[in-house]
């Protein structure tokens, strides 16, 4: 296009408008300007409904306003585009909170009042989540290293402008995911906490349905071992937590349990609880190897009857139930469920 230009070329349009206007109009130069005019999209004084520039009225109007204000007005590019677009907006609202564990996703729903086709993208996304452009869908599982919150951002385009849509989602501890694959016994890291050849039943084993009961949501097994029965570790470590003071009794009143904790070298550690009065065979920081005994069995704290409780915690942060791993034995001989968990009322034999 031609009225891009060169200085030479306006001022030799100028000179020949301007040294025939008062004669008739140049032809062939006033079809160019029309030409021009009439492929930008711009709002010119006296343009008709479909866009011409009716040719009295231009050249009236050059020679009153001066062709180079005309000029310069029309080329500016980009304003004179931008000037009628309409930009994109966010139709969808962002979905700001998540859990640890669970799923993720936002689907982004964005529309432009032009019928212009817009394309989303995710400049600003937390690692654990990924953006599907053919879906224009957020998605991911935040685990346990993604807890806080996490910048996001979301833009659409119509190729001319882009809005975008900032946002945090803020993610949270979410409950433990009950029905999942445990791993097949052979590779498991535990044996069983008693001796080759005995055998107890687990009198309630995780995750039971019913919420008044103590292992909803949480990996954890009571074995029906009886006071003064040999607990040994499942794993080594290093005995990092020993209370043996409290006695043998019902009392929910809290905080009345004997038990072991274990810290494992993965950076797990594993509870045993309910030891009887002065039953720890281990001290703190003390060393213990995978069976060697290190406690006696009991009742102590909010039980409903001798047993042993263990349970698996992730790390040293967090002993709540979100924070419990699912586990199995690789020396228990006895059914398992489909995840390969020990089943209620499940009976063991340590082989
Ligand atoms: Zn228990």
């Amino acid at each position: 296009m031609s009225i891009h230009h060169k200085d030479e070329t306006q001022q030799s349009r100028r000179g020949s408008i301007r040294k025939n206007s008062r004669t008739d109009a140049p032809s062939i130069v006033i079809e160019q300007w029309v030409m021009d005019l009439k492929s930008r999209s711009t709002n010119m004084p006296g343009r008709t409904a479909d866009g011409r520039v009716p040719l009295k009225m231009h050249a009236r109007w050059l020679l009153l306003a001066g062709a180079s204000v005309l000029v310069s007005a029309c080329n500016s590019d980009s304003p004179v585009g931008a000037a009628d677009n309409r930009a994109p907006s966010f139709v969808s609202t962002p979905i700001k909170s998540a859990e640890h564990n669970r799923a993720y996703s936002y689907t982004v729903d964005a529309a432009d009042p032009d019928g212009d086709s817009v394309s989303v993208t995710a400049p600003v996304l937390p690692r654990w989540m990924t953006f599907n452009g053919a879906t224009r869908t957020l998605s991911g599982t935040a685990g346990w290293d993604n807890l806080g919150s996490f910048p996001v951002s979301v833009a659409a385009s119509d190729g001319e402008e882009t809005v975008t849509q900032p946002f945090s989602i803020n993610v949270v501890r979410g409950e433990i995911v009950c029905n999942q694959e445990f791993g097949s016994p052979d590779s498991s890291a535990y044996r069983l906490p008693f001796s080759v050849g005995r055998s107890y039943r687990v009198i309630q084993s995780y995750c039971p349905a019913n919420p008044a009961w103590g292992h909803h949501n949480w990996f954890a097994y009571d074995f029906d071992m009886a006071i003064g029965d040999t607990v040994l570790a499942s794993r080594s470590g290093t005995v990092f937590a020993v209370v043996e003071g409290n006695a043998n009794g019902t009392d929910c009143s809290g905080g009345k349990e004997n038990f072991v904790f274990v810290a494992h070298d993965d950076g797990t550690a594993m509870q045993y609880v309910h030891l009887t009065t002065n039953g720890a065979l281990v001290s703190r920081q003390e060393r213990v190897a995978q069976g060697q005994p290190i406690g006696l069995s009991g009742n102590s704290g909010c039980s409903s009857g001798p047993h042993l409780h263990v349970a698996l915690f992730r790390s040293l942060t967090n002993f709540d139930r979100q924070s419990t791993l699912p586990f199995n034995y690789r020396n228990a001989v006895g059914a398992l469920d489909v995840n390969h968990g020990l089943l209620q009322n499940g009976q063991y034999t340590a082989n």
